[in-house]
């Protein structure tokens, strides 16, 4: 790129770029260095009163310093520079790996068993906990923003579990209640709408047109509507060739019957085993440019676009081509849990202001009521958590950042011993503690490698978890003056990097404003998935997953404000004057893997699907995360995590 538009892009302007391990500041050369040099400067970051997480910016999510202990584990390196593990001569009745919402659940559910006096220890390789619910904060001028790192909402396409809803009821969450904090209306009284931005490199012009039919990733009041005029409007104006706009018309406006003389099972089994891009390319016959706009619709579900995802799935997610075929509309043989619809799962929907973020503070408020001070779900919005409070000596349940947990194993017999020595790395050291039982509530492809005396097949079902890699973006912009002249509050951008970019959703609560006037600062989410279209989802996630390892932060700043440019610069945007900050959450191990049909066969014939093999308990050891029910959502990871406890409680 040339120094001018380096310029124009504002590569030069002075933003938090930082990247913090164990917070403290490093060069970018730092996420190379081997593990056990890393983070030694200081023994307790935590306890520092400059300690706040929330508040970096730069590259968050699997920050550099969370993951090298693992990676070199699964390398085999590890041990050979460990040294001899130092024995912190701790005992816990619980050791829990993973300090997400499955791991923090799991010990809150282990105190309502076992008493409030047991001890428990959590364990996580981030700096901050909570894992994917992870919460980001700005300041811009005088104004404070809060930002969803992760997890985005209580939603589910299935409805919660009695157990997953007595969780979010004890945390005094009042979902009902959501309405009175969100200002539904907001930016439609503005006159904004969804929109899809076409790129010059994909469709042969860059521009912005009305999105006929926003869905998948759109969390605006319209999203799914699709009307006459709208659609009129978007064939005006799309730089896409004659022939799609009349195929485009055709198949959402025409119902053809593409398998005349098949029942609707029979119709269903077909969808389920090919690609909604090739219903569309080879069924409906569309125009390549079709194909190519629908591509990454179903990136905020899956991380994958339509090569990857089933017909069957599409037709259940309401995208367009079915209309003809008459379904009958109950689930089909093989269809994922996301694209059954369900309208009790709907209505059961709360998007705090960090997402779920809230939930992991809330929960370790019960946990260590000093960390997190207050009183109220709402007044949490703008609590301070307190850091150094965390892993205090004479707290029952304590929780140690920064702290990989490099190996589980029973201190004798599996089916006799007595106790577990869990061991961690932290700050260049490997530490050990006992405990009567573990949980690991971690990603499950990390389990075989720290848990080296499990079955083996058990090792191989927990290895096919592979989680979806992601980014989740926010941006912090000092107006929105040009979303506004351009009339847009989110778009779609199938061709671009990130493939969708969201003002944020207008939610005030307890004492924290959103932003309301186009003039006052904002945070613009974006999200890109990593994949790899044409290959199955796994091999998919597996490339997308080293990429995002590979991505320096400044090539994606880079094409964070190149696309924001592209996309408002009609509006008058200028990202070197506009960007006040950004934070890339970067989730190379992101949703847990979901079963589907045109990659699992087991999704379709049946039989013990790898996640009931995966989560066995084994001795004094029990496993936990979202991983366990092959379910991405944060009822699974409290349902696992209540599941993981019974066992090792009724054993
Ligand atoms: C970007 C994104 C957006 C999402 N949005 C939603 C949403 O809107 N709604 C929803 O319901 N769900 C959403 N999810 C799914 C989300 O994963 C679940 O909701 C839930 O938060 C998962 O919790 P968990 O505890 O099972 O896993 P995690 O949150 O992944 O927590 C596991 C923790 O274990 C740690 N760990 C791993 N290995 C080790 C080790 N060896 N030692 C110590 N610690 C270790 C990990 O680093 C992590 O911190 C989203 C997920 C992602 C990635």
């Amino acid at each position: 790129m040339s120094d001018s538009r380096e310029r124009e892009l504002g590569m030069h302007r002075k933003i938090t770029r930082r990247d913090f391990i164990n917070g403290v500041a490093v060069t970018a050369g730092a996420a190379m260095m081997p593990w056990h040099l890393i983070a030694d400067e200081r023994a307790n970051p935590e306890k520092s009163l400059n300690y706040y997480p929330p508040a970096l910016t730069g590259m968050r999510g699997s920050h550099p310093g969370s993951f090298d202990a693992a990676h070199a584990l699964r390398d085999g390196t590890f041990w050979d520079t460990a040294g001899h593990p130092v024995d912190t001569r701790e005992t816990y009745d619980l050791i829990v790996v993973g300090g997400g919402i499955s791991g923090l659940a799991a010990a809150h559910f282990y105190r309502k068993v076992a008493g409030e006096n047991v001890r428990i220890l959590i364990l996580d390789n981030h700096d901050d906990f909570g894992g994917h619910a992870k919460r980001n904060e700005f300041q811009i001028n005088s104004a404070f923003r809060l930002g969803f790192g992760g997890t985005f909402s209580i939603e589910s396409p299935a409805p919660y579990s009695a157990v997953a809803k007595g969780v979010i009821e004890e945390l005094g969450i009042d979902v009902p209640s959501y309405s009175k904090y969100f200002q539904k209306n907001l930016y439609r009284s503005l006159g904004l709408h969804p929109k899809i931005f076409f790129d010059k490199e994909s469709f042969g012009a860059d521009k912005l047109v009305i999105n006929p039919n926003p869905r998948g990733g759109d969390d605006s009041e319209d999203a799914g509507l699709l009307s006459a005029e709208l659609l009129k409007q978007f064939l005006a104006d799309a730089p896409i060739a004659g022939l799609a706009k009349r195929d485009l018309q055709r198949l959402y406006q025409e119902a053809k019957d593409y398998f005349p003389g098949l029942t609707s099972d029979e119709k269903k089994a077909k969808l389920a085993r090919i690609s909604y891009a090739s219903y569309l390319k080879d069924v409906a016959g569309v125009h390549e440019d079709i194909v190519k706009m629908h591509q990454a619709m179903p990136h905020g579900l899956f991380g994958v676009g339509i090569d990857a995802v089933s017909a069957q799935d599409a037709w259940g997610l309401g995208y367009p081509g079915f209309d003809g075929l008459k379904l009958d509309p109950a689930p089909g043989k093989g269809m994922n849990r996301d694209a059954i619809p369900n309208e009790e799962a709907e209505e059961y929907f709360f998007h705090f202001p960090d997402g779920n973020a809230t939930i992991a503070r809330l929960l370790v408020r019960k946990l260590i009521p000093d960390a997190v001070p207050g009183s109220s779900p709402s007044d949490v919005a703008l609590t301070r958590a307190n850091y150094a409070k965390l892993d205090e000596p004479d707290s029952p349940v304590r929780i140690r950042l920064n702290s990989t947990a490099v190996r589980v194993r029973h201190l004798g017999d599996a089916a006799s011993a007595k106790a577990v020595e869990v061991a961690y790395a932290r700050g260049g050291k490997v530490y050990t503690a006992k405990a009567n039982h573990s949980i690991l509530a971690c990603w499950h492809v990390v389990i075989p490698y720290i848990c080296e005396e499990l079955p083996g097949k058990q090792k191989s079902a927990l290895a096919t978890a592979q989680k979806v890699p992601l980014l989740y973006t926010n941006v912090a912009l000092r107006n929105w003056t040009s979303f506004h002249k351009l009339g847009a509050n989110s778009v779609y951008a199938p061709g671009m990097y990130h493939t969708s970019l969201n003002l944020d959703l207008p939610v005030s609560i307890g004492g924290y404003e959103c932003a309301r006037k186009p003039e006052e600062p904002i945070l613009v989410h974006m999200m890109k998935a990593a994949c790899y279209p044409g290959r199955p989802a796994r091999e998919q996630h597996t490339l997308g997953r080293l990429e995002l390892y590979d991505t320096t932060f400044e090539s994606m700043e880079r094409k964070i404000r190149d696309q924001l440019a592209r996309t408002l610069a009609p509006g008058g945007f200028d990202p070197a004057r506009d960007i006040a900050a950004i934070t890339v959450n970067r989730w190379p191990h992101g949703y847990a893997y979901e079963y589907n049909s045109l990659f699992d066969s087991f999704w379709l014939e049946g039989g013990e699907t790898p996640c009931e093999v995966a989560r066995k308990p084994y001795g004094r050891i029990a496993i936990a995360n979202a991983d366990a029910g092959a379910y991405a959502y944060t009822d699974e990871a409290i349902n696992q995590a209540y599941r993981a406890v019974e066992e090792i409680t009724k054993s």
